[in-house]
């Protein structure tokens, strides 16, 4: 595995509630992470069928543009009664007509297509966060780092914390739902300890900082 010897990379994402929580996990190492729409670098598109491929899209063209070591999260909601939808197109269906996203619509379709399957039942609501962090160099390697988190879609939407889908994701062993939570539950980083927060993002971090940052 290829180690990270240079401090200073460019977190390739535009989503603020994403860099909100990469910014909480990378702060205590001392990284200097500078955001892609910092640098003004355009969004690629996520042509993948993969988290690994879209995140590979993402960092490599970051990587790429700047010169430094780029670090993209790609992630979504996977729904074991939908057969794994929506998967790889998670942001996408919360697209609007309008290009705008709005999750309270796509929030709602995934409860449709439950309602649809007859999936009633917490045992019948089952699926997942999943993240997969890639951290690309110029020269086109890459490592990967996975982070998942099982849990149970419930409705109606509850919570106002966190982004996205958060509202309808209760993760399994907890009352309440990603929404719900402080944000230091939900990816709570504590570096020496191997505390790791609950999320998929904070998983699969934490896999990243063993490898590369040198936490224990
Ligand atoms: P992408 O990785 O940019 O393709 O987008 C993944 C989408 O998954 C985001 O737009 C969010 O809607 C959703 N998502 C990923 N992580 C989380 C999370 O921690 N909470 C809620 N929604 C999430």
């Amino acid at each position: 595995m290829r180690t990270l010897d240079d401090k200073r990379i460019v977190v390739a994402s535009h989503n603020k509630g994403k860099l909100a929580e990469i910014a909480d996990l990378i702060g205590p190492f001392g990284l200097e992470a500078k955001s892609a729409a910092e640098y003004g670098l355009p969004e690629p598109a996520e042509t993948g069928t993969t988290f690994e491929e879209n995140a590979y899209i993402k960092a490599f063209a970051a990587a790429s543009a700047t010169g430094l070591p780029a670090l993209s999260d790609d992630s979504g909601l996977v729904v074991d009664a939908l057969d794994g939808a929506p998967g790889v197109y998670t942001a996408d269906w919360a697209e609007t007509a309008t290009g705008t996203r709005d999750f309270a619509m796509a929030m709602r379709k995934v409860e449709d297509l439950l309602h649809q399957k007859g999936a009633l039942s917490p045992e019948a609501r089952t699926g997942r966060f999943v993240a997969v962090l890639c951290l690309a160099w110029p020269d086109g390697h890459a490592e990967y780092f996975r982070g998942e988190v099982e849990g149970t879609l419930v409705w109606p939407p509850r919570g106002e914390r966190g982004f996205g889908y958060d509202p309808v994701f209760k993760p399994d062993g907890y009352d309440e739902t990603f929404g719900e939570m402080p944000a230091s539950q939900k990816h709570s980083w504590e570096a020496g300890r191997g505390d790791l927060g609950l999320s998929h993002r904070a998983r699969a971090f934490a896999l990243f900082a063993k490898s590369m940052l040198g936490a224990t």
